[in-house]
């Protein structure tokens, strides 16, 4: 792609809250730091107690008012169609707020989290008026009926990874199911959703029914998470986070949640793969796409000693070949790691699994660069045991840990891990072996052949165990966005 590259200091950046369809300026409590050159872009106001209930009344007052919920559903979803024709119309204005940020190449926010987060509000309009409730089946002279309704206010906080692609999964099906809604960004990656959320009432939704309030956990997501107004939370980001969200849900309704969290996620590879290269391919995209922050990142694998070594070699290759470019150059197709800390975090993880036995076959190390950004090398680890801590936690950051198999079972009981349960990959050309994956493997998603979401917005995603509760994507995202009523009605 041609002429997506640009400078940081031309990008206008809406620093602030987002409140009944105004841009709120306010103080300058955090500072937002740009990973693709360490420097700081702006500095932006918190959010505390006191602004978060301004933006769950204001959410609540115009989901009662303004007939967002009441009006035919059609109508909603005709708003929903036009505020998707709007993000890609501002399609490079967005892809910049967020590129300027956050981890993402330009070319990759151009070519897939722009049109992905279009096409899924467009998925989402599609159920405003496909999802209604039953008839029960009852004796003839009663009318037993459920029937489903908004909470009211949805609470959503989303993570820094894919900021506007996390963030929509949470707000556009609240919103298409009816609710108002209140989102803290990520207050790493807190520019763009400003924008989007501008665009939604560009496109005909009532002012203060989509707000956004920035700041930290601390401070504006535990107010969110206890503001006695929401009645619903969908939150994506760590599983320490989830369980303080959950904890917080609990005391304060209780109310339900959404939680997406972290993972572990192995791929398992079987000697009778058609074709090393292409499975090398895949695994390498898995742990190194965008520099391995992201949530389903294969980080484990489980290898079959008949094809180890190939496949080893295969992907020792691929690891010298990345480059480390600026997110806003056109160019750029790897990513920076999004804070020094996170970076300092990687490297001990993988310097203590060193020194507990692990060995390391390609270093996961700092780039040289000159665009002032934190750049980590893909690294590969042999690992001898699943006690190893590259084994066992979420890097988060471009490091493969690999531990070799001899006999099926062995691949899936090294599959099992203690907490995480979000996805896995399955590579083999057999098809009893993959049925028994299938079934076998104790993760949210199983990919047989392939590694990675596709753009079906229908198959939802989320994870088992500390991966998460519920789902975001498909029907049950937009569902559990309404609480079921049941009516009995007799007749007279
Ligand atoms: P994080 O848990 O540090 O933060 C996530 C969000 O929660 C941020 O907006 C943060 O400000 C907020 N937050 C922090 N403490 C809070 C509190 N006490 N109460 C309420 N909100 C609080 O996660 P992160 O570093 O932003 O994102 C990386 C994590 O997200 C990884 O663990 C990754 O696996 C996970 N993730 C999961 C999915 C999924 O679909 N399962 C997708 C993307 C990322």
């Amino acid at each position: 792609m041609n002429n997506l590259g640009f400078r940081p200091e031309d990008v206008a950046l809406p620093v602030g809250h987002f409140l009944a369809g105004r841009l709120v300026p306010g103080g300058a409590d955090i500072a937002v730091t740009s990973p693709g050159n360490g420097r700081i872009l702006a500095h932006l106001p918190e959010a505390g107690a006191d602004l978060v209930d301004e933006a769950a009344q204001t959410a609540a007052r115009v989901q009662r008012q303004s007939g967002w919920a009441s009006c035919a559903p059609r109508e909603r979803a005709k708003v929903l169609r036009r505020w998707a024709d709007l993000v890609e119309r501002n399609a490079m204005e967005l892809a910049r707020l967020e590129t300027v940020c956050s981890t993402r190449p330009i070319a990759q926010t151009v070519g897939w989290d722009i049109p992905f987060l279009a096409e899924g509000i467009r998925f989402f309009a599609e159920y405003c008026d496909k999802v209604g409730g039953d008839v029960a089946a009852t004796a003839t002279n009663l009318l037993g009926m459920t029937v489903y309704e908004p909470y009211g206010v949805t609470g959503a906080i989303a993570p820094w990874n894919f900021p506007l692609v996390m963030a929509s999964w949470k707000v556009v099906p609240a919103l298409a199911a009816g609710n108002g809604t209140v989102l803290k960004p990520s207050e790493m990656t807190p520019f763009s959703v400003v924008r989007l959320a501008e665009l939604a009432v560009e496109a005909g939704l009532p002012a203060g029914l989509f707000n956004v309030v920035q700041g930290t956990g601390l401070a504006t997501g535990e107010a969110i998470c206890r503001h006695p107004a929401i009645g619903k939370l969908s939150f994506t980001g760590s599983t320490r986070t989830g369980i303080a969200v959950m904890k917080a849900a609990a005391e304060s309704g209780p109310k339900p949640v959404t939680l997406e969290l972290g993972g572990k996620s192995p791929q398992l590879v079987f000697d009778d793969i058609p074709s090393v290269d292409d499975v090398a391919d895949r695994i390498f995209r898995a742990f190194t796409g965008n520099a391995g922050q992201v949530c389903v990142t294969g980080s484990r694998l489980i290898v079959q000693r008949g094809v180890a070594e190939p496949l080893i070699a295969a992907l020792v290759a691929r690891c010298g070949q990345v480059k480390a470019l600026a997110p806003w150059d056109e160019n750029a197709a790897y990513s920076p790691i999004i804070s020094e800390p996170q970076a300092n975090r990687i490297l001990a993880l993988v310097q203590g699994s060193v020194h507990a036995g692990a060995q390391e076959l390609v270093a996961c190390k700092r780039m040289d660069t000159n665009t002032g950004g934190v750049f980590l090398s893909p690294g590969m680890v042999m690992v001898q045991n699943a006690e190893c801590p590259l084994w066992q936690e979420e890097v988060f950051g471009p490091v493969l840990a690999i531990q070799v198999f001899d006999e099926d079972d062995q691949a899936f009981a090294l599959a099992e891990h203690p907490v995480y349960g979000l996805a896995a990959g399955v590579h083999t050309a057999s098809l009893p072996r993959a049925m028994r994956a299938i079934r076998t493997l104790k993760a949210g998603t199983v990919w047989v052949n392939r590694y990675g979401r596709s753009s079906d917005f229908v198959i939802p995603t989320g994870g088992f165990g500390g991966s998460g509760i519920g789902k975001d994507l498909g029907r049950q995202a937009f569902e559990a966005n309404l609480r079921l009523k049941s009516v009995l009605m007799a007749a007279e």
